[in-house]
């Protein structure tokens, strides 16, 4: 998955873990054939979807669960709270259902004697809003996106794996869809398909939307094996508007090249198709989730005019192979109800978020500057970040599953799920000194290759330890391992780790000239963290974020409160940041009005360090390692 929770989106609300394992739980049923799931998606633009399960039983107790643990989410947030309307029949009766006592996501049932088929009835009131991934906004009046997870019930004690499903949609009259799924029949926007495993079904989501597009960016390429099938990659486009999925042709070719680039990486591919499905629209929420044979990107109506946001698909392509076939054995769990272990996020979404960028800049959807700056701005932050005093990154990773939703205010000094970004400087730092151990003969693509390649074959998971990392690791450059890793993620580190960049040739530097990816978010904010020690809502002068002991801190300025005035002019985003820059060359403090609730201060901040905007710069006598990382390695 990929959030955008560290500049500036506040996803607020609460969060509480369902307590799990209650007590008393009894004997499985095991399924005795396919579960249909029949979901009625023609009220999906009055946000409400209805689904109608039916399922072999035997009489007698039954526990059925609604998926709680959602793959990829790394979280316990199974959108429960928008069930409505459940109701279960079976031999022509209702039959009563009762939650569990301490499991949200359990309902007993008894089915009676003659009863050989449930059948279960519910609506799925589709969020609106931002927060909660998946689970957040996913409908419009043009397009929908459809998880299976939000519309299921499956009996306790099976696997996952073992439980298989038979889907059918139904949709809105016009609308044309895509999905990693195979479609058996298709026939007035009814789409029956073909029977699949509870895991393959709730990995495999469905665009469907008014405006539609299929980009062909690979019809055939077998890799790495004698398999003829042709693993086909496509992108597949809805939007709110025709407009918004005209796709540029340069970017086509960026995004074909992205395959490319990625075969170079792994070697071979583990899906029998791919599709990138990216929704284009500015009322859904915004955030990429990852399957095996497909990704769910949701990003603004333009985006394929603003390349930049596109990088998020190359992150998510990457964990077909690291987070999908290659995953933590604490997160390859049985099933959706059972807890995630997410310690090793730092290589399921750390590696990911430095080889998605690594693709995204060598296949040019991202230029070279830009991931510098971008580079930059990350190693920045999380060298000024307080919460490094405290916390080691690991942490960040085990308590995943509560920082995704934790509050925007005191992000620094809290931490986020900082093994996202911090991965992408530890993995570079990886990277680098295998380059340096083996004298530039080899490099973290020969790791992947060993780690993530292999065979081509269609979707399986191969799950994996610490210990299998380091053993991977040493097989490509011999070196300890256990204990680079070691003092970078399990201790607490109170500067970044800055290593990889200095290795590759640049150094981490601070200047008044404009960091090309702070810009980008401009509109949003005022990134002054590496100078007064606050970030700022651009529009109103609300303050997101502070570091305590930075100047604007030190001056009592916290979260929540509002600035009113800088300098005694009145509050905008160019005026702080004027003020910021002119503090060089000021004889006096900067001075502050700002709102606390009913309270009005004004406070002097004696600084005179000006905007500090970072940047990478070259270290003359070094050789160029990020520039050969950064080389495109594929054919052309
Ligand atoms: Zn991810």
């Amino acid at each position: 998955m990929s959030a955008f929770l560290r500049n500036g989106a506040v996803l607020s609300k609460l969060f509480f873990v369902a307590i799990l394992f209650s007590a008393g739980r009894i004997d499985a049923q095991t399924p005795l054939g396919p579960i249909r799931v029949e979901v009625d998606e023609t009220r999906a633009p009055q946000r409400i979807l209805h689904t109608h399960l039916q399922m072999p039983v035997k009489p007698g107790p039954l526990v059925l669960y609604y998926p709680e643990w959602i793959p990829g989410e790394h979280m316990a947030d199974g959108p429960i709270i928008n069930m409505a309307g459940l109701k279960f029949t079976g031999g022509g009766k209702a039959i009563a259902w009762r939650r569990d006592l301490v499991d949200m996501f359990a309902f007993h049932l008894d089915i009676p004697q003659g009863a050989g088929t449930l059948d279960a009835s519910f609506d799925f009131l589709s969020a609106i809003g931002a927060g909660g991934f998946s689970s957040a906004s996913s409908e419009t009046a043009h397009l929908g996106i459809y998880s299976w997870n939000q519309v299921l019930l499956y009996p306790q004690g099976a696997r996952t794996d073992d439980v298989m499903f038979r889907a059918s949609l139904q949709l809105p009259a016009g609308w044309k869809f895509a999905t990693a799924l195979k479609a058996a029949s298709e026939n007035g926007g009814q789409i029956d398909f073909a029977p699949v495993s509870l895991t393959t079904l709730v990995d495999s989501p469905v665009i469907a939307g008014e405006y539609f597009k299929v980009v062909p960016l690979d019809p055939s390429t077998p890799l790495g094996t004698s398999d003829t099938s042709s693993r086909r990659v496509e992108a597949d486009l809805v939007g709110d508007t025709a407009a918004s999925i005209e796709i540029p042709a340069d970017l086509t070719q960026k995004w074909k090249r992205l395959v490319q680039e990625a075969d170079a990486m792994f070697g071979a591919r583990h899906y029998d198709r791919y599709h990138f499905l990216l929704t284009l629209s500015d009322r859904v929420a915004h955030f990429g989730l990852e399957h095996h044979q497909s990704n769910d990107s949701r990003v603004n109506e333009n985006s394929l005019t603003q390349q930049n946001s596109i990088g998020v698909v190359a992150h998510e392509y990457v964990h077909s192979w690291n987070g999908k076939f290659r995953r933590p054995a604490g997160l390859a769990t049985p099933d959706f109800q059972q807890p995630m272990d997410g310690e090793l996020l730092w290589v399921y979404e750390g590696l990911t978020q430095y080889l998605g960028y690594v693709l995204a800049e060598r296949s040019g959807i991202w230029s070279e500057s830009y991931y510098k700056e971008r580079l930059a701005e990350t190693a920045a932050y999380l060298d000024t970040e307080p919460g490094r005093e405290w916390r080691p990154l690991a942490d960040t990773a085990t308590a995943a599953q509560v920082l995704y939703f934790s509050p925007g205010q005191w992000t620094a000094y809290r931490r986020s799920t900082d093994f996202y970004d911090e991965g992408w400087l530890i993995w570079l730092d990886v990277d680098t000194a295998i380059r340096e151990l083996t004298r530039g003969a080899k490099s973290i693509e020969d790791f992947c290759h060993l780690f993530h390649g292999g065979e081509s074959g269609p979707p399986m998971v191969k799950p994996y330890t610490l210990d299998d990392v380091v053993a991977a690791l040493n097989q490509v450059a011999p070196h300890d391992w256990k204990a680079f890793l070691g003092s970078r993620i399990y201790q607490v580190t109170p500067r970044a780790p800055l290593d990889g960049i200095t290795r590759s040739g640049w150094r981490l530097a601070y200047t008044d000239a404009k960091n090309e990816f702070i810009k980008t978010g401009d509109g949003d904010r005022v990134e002054a963290m590496s100078s007064l020690g606050l970030r700022v809502r651009a529009r109103d002068g609300m303050v997101n974020d502070v570091i305590l002991n930075s100047p604007a801190g030190k001056a009592g300025i916290g979260p929540g409160m509002q600035i009113l005035a800088v300098n005694g002019l009145r509050f905008s985003a160019e005026v702080l940041r004027n003020a910021i820059r002119d503090s060089k060359t000021a004889s006096g403090p900067l001075t502050i009005e700002f709102q606390n609730d009913d309270l009005v201060k004004t406070v002097p901040l004696d600084y005179h360090g000006g905007m500090r905007e970072p940047h990478l710069e070259r270290v003359a006598d070094k050789p160029d390692l990020l520039g050969q990382i950064l080389a495109a390695r594929a054919r052309r």
